[in-house]
């Protein structure tokens, strides 16, 4: 391949980086940016810089900030006795937005499924079973994803955590089936938070 050729080479292989993009959609977006859109591709460069060295994971909860604690594991208003576990980090901001939870949350980021060959090391566990150790905590409350990868993940939470000596919640059924958090309108939320199952007392 000629010399002119290696940098847009190595941009199509550094995009398959990016989820669901494969050669094809690689080609197309390198072409994309470089075509039509330079500045758009500049800020990309800057920001996602600026991102890496700045971001990194809060210290209790797992979810991404830039100091040691997020703003809601800092805010001693905050009920430190009732955990919530969430898949991703926009799973905190639809529950933030349902008003319908007042404690902590710890986010997996991830979850397990064992059709496609996740298991438990594609979530952060350890460091979830550390938090409950460590903690006075009374309820934790599984709000992984109504899908089948969440509902498998919250039934393994639910294996791991039933030995400690706190309350364990799922959200109820009011969550469509298949529902996802980060698509699942406030109301809806919050009802499935208030209306929780008890798994474990
Ligand atoms: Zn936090």
């Amino acid at each position: 391949m000629a010399k002119s050729n290696d940098s847009l080479s190595n941009l199509i292989t550094a995009l398959k980086a990016l989820p669901n993009v494969g050669t094809k959609s690689a080609q197309r977006i390198a072409y994309h940016l470089l075509q039509h859109n330079r500045a758009g591709a500049e800020r990309i460069v800057a920001t996602l810089s600026d991102a890496l060295a700045k971001v990194r994971h809060c210290r209790l909860c797992n979810t991404f900030c830039e100091d040691e604690l997020c703003r809601i594991c800092a805010d001693e208003k905050r009920d430190a006795t009732r955990l919530m576990i969430v898949q991703m980090p926009v799973d905190i901001a639809g529950m933030e937005d349902a008003h319908c939870h007042d404690g902590h949350y710890f986010v997996l980021m991830g979850h397990i499924d064992p059709t496609q060959g996740k298991d438990l090391g594609h979530i952060e566990l350890e460091k979830l079973v550390q938090r409950i150790a460590d903690n006075p905590i009374e309820e934790v409350i599984i709000a992984t994803n109504f899908t089948a990868q969440g509902n498998a993940t919250a039934f393994v939470l639910y294996e791991i955590l039933k030995q400690y000596p706190c309350k364990i919640s799922r959200l109820s059924h009011g969550m469509p089936l298949g529902g996802e958090i980060e698509y699942i309108d406030a109301g809806t939320l919050a009802q499935s938070v208030y209306e929780r199952k008890r798994l474990k007392d």
